[in-house]
């Protein structure tokens, strides 16, 4: 199935966070595309009210093209822990809020007592999901999905990358994401897999 062409160079990213800003750009980088986020045109984020990461990034994607009139690109995107019957999931984001904004350190806190409070025997599988939309001002959309399976270690390690990674070892790997380069997590995160077949069908 071939998707829509992606054409006119100039794309919105839909998203407030620097860490999926920063490896959409790196991933985009290779496509000569003009790269914009949702911050550069001063647009709020909607509220995620779906209960879905498709749903999610449908939302973000086709309130940033219609604000903007132009293509945009929406990441929905969370891990689900196997011991706790998938959560977070599509609540990820909510388990880093607390008095004065996120913070990702209270969230891999709460999420490594709930698994303590479980008395599971390690390893605790878990998978980094991800979403993609591309959205047109038309209402055209395209949706890919990418997932990233692996297991949580505890104490954290690395303080590269964004929100779970210092937690967060990919499968086949002695490094969590956060002790792992841009490049090497780009080419085993769960958003480049969605990318992937996001450019193999509409960017090339
Ligand atoms: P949302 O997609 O804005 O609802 O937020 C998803 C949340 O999932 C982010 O705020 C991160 O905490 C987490 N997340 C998504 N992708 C990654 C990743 O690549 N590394 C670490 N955490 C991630």
């Amino acid at each position: 199935m071939t998707g829509r062409r992606f054409t006119g160079g100039r794309l919105v990213l839909a998203t407030h966070n620097q860490g999926k800003v920063d490896e959409l750009v790196a991933l985009l980088a290779p496509f000569g595309v003009s790269v914009k986020s949702a911050s550069d045109f001063g647009l709020d984020a909607p509220e995620e009210t779906e209960t879905s990461f498709i749903g999610n990034a449908r939302l973000k994607a086709h309130h940033v093209a219609q604000a903007t009139g132009l293509p945009a690109l929406a990441d929905d995107s969370g891990i689900e822990i196997d011991v706790l019957g998938g959560a977070p999931g599509v609540y990820t984001a909510d388990w880093a809020e607390g008095p004065g904004g996120r913070d990702f350190l209270r969230a891999m806190e709460k999420a490594w007592g709930l698994i303590v409070e479980t008395g599971a025997a390690p390893p605790f599988s878990a998978r980094f999901r991800c979403a993609l939309v591309l959205a047109w001002p038309d209402g055209h959309e395209e949706v890919f999905e990418g997932a990233a399976e692996g297991q949580l270690v505890w104490p954290l390690r690395g303080a590269l990358g964004h929100g779970y990674d210092p937690m967060f070892q990919p499968q086949g790997h002695d490094l969590t994401f956060a002790e792992m380069s841009g490049p090497q997590k780009n080419q085993l995160s769960h958003r480049a897999a969605a990318f992937r077949q996001m450019t193999s069908e509409c960017f090339t």
